[in-house]
């Protein structure tokens, strides 16, 4: 099955989208079709890569749908990037079309990255005009020879480690995820499902669009988070399930009543752990359990999640069906219960590599194995906890420290509603742990308690040696902390 495929799966009549557009899916079907016909006489072929830069909209879901029904490769880009960031990708990805939702300014940009070729830039405001008043000529199908292992689409991983690479994902991929998803989740056609987190992003993507599709259900498209507007939102249209990070949770606490959620019965977090702290507040507030997933691009991008019937608090669940998911050591070995050690994912909804960089893609899989660069283990009943990412393990003294344990506890002290810990270098011990704090309004920070709170708790070795009150943590859209900025700001 092709990922535009699934424009097909509601009835004509019931509505594919809510909010500032009211669209039945059958308005849908004819709209993507308007845009294919459009993009196609752009000259918008078969295999070329076709960048998106757009905030949330039902347009960006029009042009995806219709990009990717042509053959060609969806690039989509976070549209918070800057003019050099983007010329990147677009240079990358050797691109010579770019849907966007405003004219971007790139010249200058491309021409000191070397790249001579011309950039058409489709604007979307203009797009939508031209689709209802230009007359369109029916573009070609696909041919015969391209079927559902071709890309459909290249992610730019949030490049919270390193310079960023494009995971090629097929259409496959992506169907085989939202269908797996679908195995574990209960949507159903009567569901409205929301979509606020950001589109360019894999979470939002495969889950709040691609399996809200597949299940025949409505979506609320938000075009960002704001506690408050999103509550009215969910409100107003009747969202039943949410996907959403671990910081618009901690938010959700902090605003609305307990009744503003009562037509809510399902909710996701994924993207970075959800603090046990969070996890606790917001159900005794909603009276309803957060459901923590775990997954990334490379992967379409779920690996794991709790069970709706029986989830457990600091667990990402349990391996998605069709998805071998394990635990293993330095030397590949898998480990047994308890044991910690970085999470393999073989299957369907495994990325076909990265675009262009062989090398990276033989270093991230092994056999078909994805090599996550995430810690774990596993416990009796098959569920895993991830203890955090390989690269943020802090080694002081030949010791492991890992971050998590030590933001787990800083989040459960009264005060703190946000905590980051890093590395830094020590001369002595090769690194110690810094801690950045957020404190809630009006709070005062005692060090001298915290550090006797941390003492209580776990070994001298992973105390802190700092503590750095800062107002807000660098975050990406997709709510990861970027222990990146943090660790340059440390030097
Ligand atoms: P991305 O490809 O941008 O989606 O980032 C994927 C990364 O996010 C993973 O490799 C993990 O490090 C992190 N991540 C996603 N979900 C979770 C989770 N539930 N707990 C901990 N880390 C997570």
């Amino acid at each position: 099955m092709f990922v535009h495929e699934l424009i097909q799966q509601g009835t004509p009549s019931s509505i594919a989208f809510h909010g500032k557009d009211y669209v039945t899916y059958a308005e849908f079907s004819q709209q993507v079709e308007k845009y294919r016909n459009y993009f196609y006489m752009s000259g918008i072929r078969t295999g070329e890569n076709v960048g998106l830069f757009s905030r949330n909209s039902v347009d960006f879901v029009y042009s995806y749908m219709a990009i990717v029904s042509l053959g060609a490769v969806v690039v989509p880009i976070n549209f918070q990037l800057t003019a050099r960031e983007t010329a990147f990708i677009i240079k990358d990805a050797k691109m010579k079309q770019l849907v966007t939702m405003e004219r971007l300014d790139l010249d200058d940009e491309l021409a000191q990255l070397g790249y001579a070729q011309e950039v058409k830039q489709l604007v979307l405001p203009d797009v939508r005009q031209d689709v209802e008043h230009q007359r369109l000529f029916a573009a070609p199908a696909i041919s015969d020879e391209f079927d559902e292992n071709r890309p459909c689409v290249i992610i730019y991983t949030s490049g919270t480690t390193g310079s960023p690479k494009g995971a090629v994902l097929s259409h496959k991929n992506l169907v085989s995820n939202a269908k797996a998803f679908g195995e574990v989740l209960p949507v159903t056609a009567g569901d409205n499902v929301l979509c606020v987190l950001p589109m360019y992003h894999c979470f939002a993507w495969t889950c709040a669009i691609l399996n809200a599709l597949l299940c025949g259900a409505s979506i609320t498209v938000l075009e960002a988070f704001a506690p408050k507007e999103t509550i009215a939102a969910i409100k107003e249209h009747g969202v039943t399930v949410i996907y959403g990070v671990p910081p618009m949770y901690n938010l959700l606490t902090r605003v609305g009543q307990r009744d503003d959620l009562a037509g809510v019965k399902l909710l996701i977090s994924g993207g970075a752990s959800l603090p046990e702290k969070v996890a606790i507040q917001f159900a005794d507030k909603y009276g309803i359990k957060i459901l923590e997933g775990y997954g990334l691009s490379e992967a379409s991008p779920v690996v794991a999640l709790n069970p709706v019937e029986k989830p457990k608090y600091c667990s990402i669940g349990k391996a998605l069906p069709g998805l071998e998911v394990t635990v293993v050591d330095e030397q590949g070995q898998s480990l047994p219960p308890g044991v910690v050690g970085e999470i393999v994912v073989r299957g369907p909804t495994v990325m076909l590599g990265y675009f262009n960089l062989p090398d990276e893609t033989a270093k991230a899989m092994k056999d078909g194995w994805l090599h996550t660069g995430d810690l774990a283990y596993q416990d009796a009943e098959g569920y895993f906890f991830v203890v955090d990412r390989l690269k943020d393990l802090i080694i002081a003294n030949g010791e492991n420290i890992y971050p998590r344990e030590i933001e787990e506890l800083l989040y459960a002290y009264p005060g703190i509603i946000e905590a980051s810990v890093i590395g830094v270098p020590d001369q002595l011990r090769g690194q110690v742990a810094r801690a950045y704090i957020v404190l809630a309004e009006g709070q005062h920070f005692d060090k001298k308690a915290v550090r006797e709170y941390l003492q209580s708790n776990i070994a001298a070795y992973k105390i802190p040696r700092d503590f750095i009150v800062v107002s807000a943590l660098p975050k990406n859209q997709t709510g990861k902390i970027l222990k990146r900025v943090l660790r340059e700001q440390a030097g």
